[in-house]
């Protein structure tokens, strides 16, 4: 899986993608440019379906090393997606997209991200080559995108390595990170 990072007008995107094309090679500071949310506490819209919904709020806020409350980050539960203060998040047949997950940033000023959007392709995801395990994986990196993490493939008991598919947490240095941004 290599990293693929488009400007799609407005639009950031991160994913993590199905083929290898780049060399692994270490980022400096796994930070995803300066994108963050204005503070701590970030509207959090879990539009999940099935599963899905499972796998969003277990990597979001129930699992013991969920990104909420593991680190400073604090997810509060909305009923509706919103573009204020929002992290947004969906899986879908998106079809042949070459990702098996996508985080953008859809709105912000400056540095500060009002509108995050992740979301999960069921077209690969349900195609029968991957594990729940494998899908907390991609969930959890691509909701930990929207926070400002860039992928890290120095370590392989985190999420937001893009090489691997079966660490389905944040692990001690993505807690640290988050915690020094916010
Ligand atoms: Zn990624």
């Amino acid at each position: 899986m290599n990293i693929r990072r488009a400007i799609v007008g407005w639009v950031m995107v991160l994913s993590i993608t199905l083929f290898l094309g780049f060399p692994l090679g270490s980022l400096a500071s796994h930070r995803w440019g300066c994108w963050k949310y204005a503070d701590y506490y970030i509207n959090w819209y879990n539009g999940g379906t099935g599963d899905y919904y499972n796998i969003y709020n277990e990597e979001a806020k129930t699992d013991s090393n969920a990104w909420s409350p593991y680190t400073d980050i604090f997810l509060n539960p909305v009923s509706a997606a919103g573009t204020s203060d929002h992290a947004n998040a969906y899986n879908g047949f998106y079809g042949a997209t070459g990702w098996l997950g996508l985080a953008e940033i859809r709105g912000y000023s400056g540095c500060t991200v009002f509108n995050g959007r992740a979301r999960l392709n069921q077209s690969y995801l349900d195609n029968g080559s991957y594990t729940r395990t494998n899908k907390k994986h991609v969930a959890c990196q691509e909701v930990g995108h929207l926070f400002g993490l860039q992928h890290n493939r120095n370590e392989t008991n985190t999420c937001m390595n893009d090489t691997i598919l079966s660490a389905p947490q944040p692990n001690l240095h993505d807690q640290q990170l988050i915690n020094s941004i916010y």
